[in-house]
């Protein structure tokens, strides 16, 4: 509650009387009341035994008793009073006297009690006695005159300043300087007013302002506005700070500046704060008129939008950014950075149709033996090649041209005006710098293949087409070159094309069934007989595999491998005597050796019902040059190509048991001397080159070393089961195979095998995994199957029990 400053004032001034009149008590300057009042009950005693003594002379007891009775009921000071003769008894008295005069020394030592002697005719009668009421202090202090007179005189200072000064403050009120009309006008405003004198003091406020500061006009006036609580920022300002001492300072208006004032505990509000300076005659600053607009709202409200703004800007760069990283990721290739096929094709298009004048060349780069550096030192090896073989082409064009990375090793290159000649140089410089370090200890090559607009292709992909003839030819040649479109014999380009074109037709082909557990039968019984000869055969197979991979289709190559293990079956029907001769045979054995050709055809055909296995075991004693005449001067398939060379190289470099085996680069010299009459000469160069390359050629990894027979006996029926899921494109059966892998596996403890199937599981049951990729998994699951067929071979002991643990197994009887 506010007290009014009047009324503070009077009270004030009423305060210090009393305490004036309280000091003037102290300083006896007020008489005594205590001397008073005993001087009073002094008296009365007196005047009673005076009245009292001539009743006594008449002898009249009776009116003395009344006369005693009335005295003592007038006064209100008095309790009893008796008349005691001398010899102590009462004569007259009140009643009461009896009992309390018992106690009257007592009374007597507080001035309660007094007595007077009386005398009766000259003669002494005895004593007056009278007993007083006893009061406590605060009862003496209330019936105090003193005590009166102070709170008399208190209040009526109290009102008389009261009334005083209202009167006297009406004169002297600041305000009032202020005309009514205008102070009725200011307090009409909704803008805060202050008025204030040459001292800062508050001389005026407006309505307005008071209700802000709930506080009354007057209660106002005299204060220093820099009392309330003003922040600018959230920081209290200084004195020096604030608008209106500014303005008193500069003489100049303050405008527009915006303060917050927390007043009382209630919220902070905003002002926006004005400040204008009253000026006399002279310029000098007689006061200062402070206007405040409350703004709160308006602040928040623009706080609130400031705030919002921030965040739409921010998630606009967000977006900005979002949108810059989906453009890049739906336009580039996450393993290497380049552009995709799409994005690459796109800009390609556009290149392409702003000037048909134009010369564009396109520039086709594939990394050599790719997926034998997968397999031998692993796909993240693999993952790292691409991305350091894409860094350093990136970083031969220096940005010119685009750069995509066409397929899985393939990136293809295009510069517009450039002549071929100079994007041949380019394409050299590129081969020479991917081979001229290793890549993640990888030794690297590429095949390259140039072509240009001017030499007739009809649109970018035609002359896409065109470099990609080029890299096959590449290829063909041997690897790690570049070929050029305009400087190449069309029929050979053709025939590489071709070769392509028969790749993917073959790969289109529907499956064909070879049952895994009749060759594992075969091969088990030719191990049974002759175990170096199906050794042999186990490692041809495996040289086919590796180098039939890449260029054939699965299901081909799984023809291949079946044909190069069964190409010496034959020999079953061989006499031991010849067989297992341990000396050179004579020209009469040779004859009946060699028959053992036709005795494997003839089983191969009843035993597996594949006359292309058949074929090309029966093919496989030709020379290249005869294969090509009975091709009618085309190149034979790659079946026929490949297991000769495959056959020739492992029966030279093996021990025979009447010479050593021969040294590698004799036995790569003997190849390259009887290629193109006896071997293919292309097939000759790319097992050099593979054998060249895996120092373990001739070994599988002994992956399977801790298996079971019967696990690996299974394992070897699954490499077809594999091979046809393959081929037939049969995601579910291949799933099946794979889930049954898992499971030997698991059976086996052989973590490794069961992870890479499990890998492979997975992979199928993703909806939008890659089928070529499914593929190449499955192809490493099969070569570990195919690891356990070999080691089963090798192993004597197990044989005699594969056909017992085979019989044993229904799995094996009736793959799925
Ligand atoms: P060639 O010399 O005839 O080109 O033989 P190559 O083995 O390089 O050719 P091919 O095109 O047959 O094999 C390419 C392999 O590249 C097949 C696939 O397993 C592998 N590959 C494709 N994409 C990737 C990838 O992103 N990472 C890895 N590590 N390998 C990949
Ligand atoms: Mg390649
Ligand atoms: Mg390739």
């Amino acid at each position: 509650m506010q007290i009014k400053s009047t009324t503070r004032i009077a009270m004030s001034v009423g305060i210090i009387g009393l305490s004036l009149l309280w000091i003037s008590q102290g300083l006896g300057i007020l008489p005594d009341s205590k001397t008073y009042r005993l001087d009073r009950r002094v008296e009365l005693t007196e005047s009673i035994a005076l009245t009292a003594s001539v009743m006594l002379e008449s002898k009249d007891n009776e009116k003395l008793q009344e006369a005693l009775d009335r005295i003592v009921e007038r006064n209100s000071d008095i309790v009893t009073a008796g008349f005691r003769r001398t010899n102590g008894t009462l004569d007259v008295w009140t009643r009461g006297h009896d009992q309390l005069s018992n106690d009257f020394e007592e009374y007597e030592a507080t001035n309660d009690a007094m007595k007077v002697a009386m005398l009766v005719k000259g003669k002494r009668y005895g004593d007056l006695e009278v007993i007083f009421v006893t009061q406590s202090a605060f009862s003496r202090f209330l019936h105090d005159p003193n005590t009166k007179l102070i709170f008399f005189f208190g209040a009526a200072f109290i009102l008389s300043a009261w009334v005083y000064l209202g009167r006297i403050l009406k004169f002297l009120n600041p305000s009032k300087v202020v005309p009514n009309r205008v102070r009725s006008a200011l307090d009409a405003l909704s803008e805060g007013l202050f008025l204030l004198d040459a001292q800062n003091k508050i001389v005026m406020a407006n309505r307005s302002i008071c209700s802000v500061l709930d506080r009354e006009p007057e209660d106002l006036q005299g204060m220093d506005p820099g009392e309330f609580s003003w922040k600018k920022g959230g920081r209290h300002l200084e004195d020096k700070e604030l608008p209106w001492n500014r303005c008193r300072e500069t003489n100049e208006v303050q405008k527009g500046q915006i303060l917050s004032l927390q007043h009382l505990g209630q919220e902070s509000r905003q002002f926006q704060v004005n400040a204008n300076p009253i000026l006399n005659p002279q310029k000098q600053c007689q006061g200062v008129l402070i206007s405040f607009d409350d703004v709160t709202q308006l602040e928040s409200k623009k706080e609130e939008m400031t705030k919002m703004l921030k965040v739409l800007r921010h998630s606009r760069d967000e977006i900005q950014r979002t949108n810059k990283t989906l453009l890049k990721l739906a336009s580039s290739d996450p393993l290497t950075g380049c552009l995709n096929r799409r994005a690459f094709f796109e800009q390609f298009n556009k290149i392409w149709n702003s000037d048909s004048e134009k010369e564009i060349c396109a520039i086709m780069i594939d990394l050599d033996h790719f997926k034998s550096i997968n397999d031998n030192y692993g796909h993240a090896t693999g993952d790292q090649v691409l991305r350091e073989a894409s860094e350093r082409i990136r970083q031969m064009i220096k940005g010119k041209g685009l750069f995509c990375r066409y397929g899985g090793e393939e990136f293809s290159l295009v510069f517009s005006n450039i002549p071929v000649e100079a994007a041949t140089k380019i394409a050299e410089k590129i081969r020479i710098q991917i081979e001229s370090s290793p890549m993640d200890n990888v030794n690297v090559t590429a095949s390259i293949g140039v072509a240009s607009r001017s030499k007739g292709a009809l649109d970018p992909q035609h002359l896409i087409d065109q470099a990609d003839q080029c890299l096959y030819l590449a290829k063909r040649r041997g690897r790690n070159q570049v070929i050029r479109f305009d400087l190449c014999d069309r029929e050979e380009l053709q025939m590489a094309e071709a070769e392509d074109q028969s790749r993917k037709q073959e790969a289109d082909e529907g499956p064909r069934t070879i049952h895994s557990h009749v060759v594992g039968g075969l091969l088990t019984a030719l191990a049974y007989r002759d175990k170096d000869t199906a050794l042999h055969s186990c490692r041809v197979a495996n040289l086919c595999v590796a180098i039939g991979r890449d260029r054939m289709s699965k299901e081909d190559l799984y023809e291949l491998e079946i044909a190069a293990l069964m190409h010496d079956i034959g020999k079953i029907g061989v006499p031991d005597s010849i067989l297992l001769k341990p000396a050179r045979l004579t020209t009469d054995e040779i004859r009946i050796m060699k028959l053992h050709d036709k005795i494997g055809v003839n089983i191969v055909r009843a035993a597996c019902a594949s006359e292309r296995v058949a074929e090309i075991i029966e093919q496989h004693h030709l020379d290249f040059y005869e294969l090509r005449i009975q091709n009618g001067g085309d190149l034979p398939g790659l079946a026929a190509r490949i297991l000769p060379v495959c056959d020739s190289f492992d029966a030279m470099v093996s021990d025979r048991v009447y010479r050593k085996g021969m040294a590698l680069d004799v036995v790569f010299e003997e190849l390259r001397r009887v290629s193109s009459t006896q071997l293919d000469p292309e097939i000759v160069e790319s097992l050099i080159h593979y054998v060249r390359n895996n120092s373990n050629w001739a070994y599988k990894p002994a992956l399977a070393g801790n298996l079971s027979t019967k696990a690996m006996v299974q394992l070897g029926g699954m490499v077809e089961r594999f091979a046809g899921a393959c081929q037939a494109k049969d995601l579910g059966q291949l799933k099946q195979v794979a889930s049954d892998l898992r499971q030997t596996a698991d059976d086996e403890n052989a973590t490794f095998m069961a992870d890479a199937a499990s890998r492979l599981e997975t992979a199928l049951s993703q909806t939008n995994a890659d089928a070529e990729k499914l593929y190449d998994m499955a192809s490493e699951v099969i070569d570990m199957c195919r690891s356990a067929r070999d080691f089963l071979v090798d192993d004597s002991q197990a044989i005699s029990r594969i056909v017992e643990v085979a019989n044993q197994d229904p799995r094996n009887r009736h793959p799925k």
